[in-house]
Order: C-alpha cells, then structure tokens, then sequence
C-alpha cells in the first residue's frame, strides 16, 4: 500500500477527519488489498460499470461519506457527485459535530455546495438501527433510491437495504457484511476505484442510453462478482 494513501490518512486523523477506528478499518482493507495484488480486477471493472448505470438511472442517487472516504477522495466525491449528478450527505459511523464540521469543510474546499448532514436540521431515522447512526438527513439518505457507501458497516447497510433502498457498496473485503449485503459491491480500494468511477460515468453519459444502464443493472449477479473477486484473491494466496 503507498506510503503516501497512509501518509494521507494519518494527517486526516491528526487534522480530526478521520476517527481512531478509521485508522484500523483501513489497516483491514490493505490486507485484502494485499491480496488483490493493489490492482483493480476485471470484477471490479464490471462492479463499476454496474454501480454507475444505477447511480445515472437512479431517481435520488445520494453519496455517503464518511471520514475516511474524505481523507482518501475528497476531490473524487465532488466530481463525481456533481457529474451524475448527486447530493453528498456525511453520514458517520463514530459521529461527532466536530467531525462532521470538518469533513464538510474538506468537501466545500474542493467545491461541495450543501453537503447534506445532521448540521442540516432536517433529520429522520433509519428504522431497526439503535444509536446516534441511524440518523440521516430528510432530503439526503432518508429519501434516496441509491446510495453509495464505503468503508460501511454490515447493520446499517442491512437496515437501508431493508428500507428498500439500492446499495453501491465500496469495499475492498468481498466477505465483510456490507459486501454481502449491498446489490453492487465494488471490491476494490476506494483510491483506485473512484478515478475509474468517474471515468466510466462520463462515457455511459456520453454514449449510453437509458435502456441500456437499465439492462445492465438488472443482469449484475453480486453474488457471482463476490465469489469471482474470492477466487482472485484465493489465487493471490497461491502466487505468494
Ligand atoms: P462489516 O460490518 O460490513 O462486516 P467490518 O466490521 O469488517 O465490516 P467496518 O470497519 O465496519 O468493517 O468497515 C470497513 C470496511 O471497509 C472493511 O471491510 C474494510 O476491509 C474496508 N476498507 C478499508 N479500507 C478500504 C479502502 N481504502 N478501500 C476500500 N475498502 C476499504
Ligand atoms: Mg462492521
């Protein structure tokens, strides 16, 4: 894993961005990533191409961020939210205002307008989730078709899955909750992951239709992409 995408976490935890948990979360996903060789997989290209015909043919597709996310891809978030186009709603696991404040500071510096969060004042609750977690923003999660999310627990995506909601999900283990959980899981680190979202965003744009995305995200097997992107990783064992 590059010095650098530590480096960068490390100052997000020191500027207050990014939570003590974050810290070891990320520590997870560099083993797994270990695994993958730190390449973005074939199944990672078609997970992407999946999750971004949901996001453009979604009626209220929203991004969630959290500290980690914002430390790693705080340029990546905007352009991608204002390309699909979507609102970005901060929505922590470890919530603190303070947090919250900061991590919206890092977004409109690089060009957010009205992030969405529990500053907001405009809140309601995901059902069957205890704590401060389950509060969510009216306009932002709460009212979303599709969500993505990254670096996610397995209840809370359990919950908004049970609220009928499509969930992208990042994450870089195939076997966590979250992956097993969301309807496109993209198995790959969020740093590689996000240029080649954007990427592929632009072209279904430009040269996609509507029926096309549609068809797309009917046939994506996760179940299929997750056992796929194990293989990968079985073999990445063997290699070594
Ligand atoms: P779950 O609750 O879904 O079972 P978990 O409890 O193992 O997962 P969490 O801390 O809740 O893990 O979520 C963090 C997830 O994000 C982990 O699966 C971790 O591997 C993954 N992850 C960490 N860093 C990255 C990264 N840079 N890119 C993509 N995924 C990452
Ligand atoms: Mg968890």
């Amino acid at each position: 894993m590059s010095l650098q995408t530590r480096a960068q976490l490390v100052d997000g935890f020191q500027s207050g961005l990014v939570s003590s948990e974050g810290l070891i979360a990320h520590g997870r996903g560099e083993a797994f990533d270990y695994l993958l060789g730190e390449k973005t997989s074939k199944f990672s290209v078609a997970a992407i191409e999946a999750a971004c015909c949901c996001l453009l043919t979604g009626d209220h597709p929203v991004i969630s961020v959290n500290g980690n996310f914002a430390a790693l891809c705080s340029t990546e978030i905007v352009r991608l939210s204002n390309l699909i186009p979507a609102r970005i709603e901060i929505n922590l696991f470890h919530r603190s205002a303070e947090r919250e404040r900061l991590i919206n500071r890092e977004l409109e510096e690089k060009g957010a307008k009205n992030c969405l969060g529990s500053f907001s004042n405009n809140s309601n609750i995901i059902p069957g989730l205890s704590s401060n977690r389950r509060i969510v923003h009216s306009d932002g999660i709460y009212k979303a078709d599709v969500i993505m999310v990254s670096l996610e627990d397995g209840d809370r995506t359990q919950a908004l899955v049970n609220m009928g909601k499509k969930i992208i999900a990042l994450d870089i283990n195939p076997i966590s909750r979250t992956a097993r959980t969301a309807d496109i899981t993209i198995v790959d680190n969020v740093i590689r992951a996000m240029p080649v979202i954007i990427h592929t965003i632009s072209m279904l744009k430009r040269e996609k239709s509507i029926e096309y995305m549609q068809d797309i995200v009917r046939h994506f097997d996760n179940n299929g992409n997750l056992a796929n992107s194990l293989k990968l990783m079985r073999s990445g064992f063997e290699r070594l």
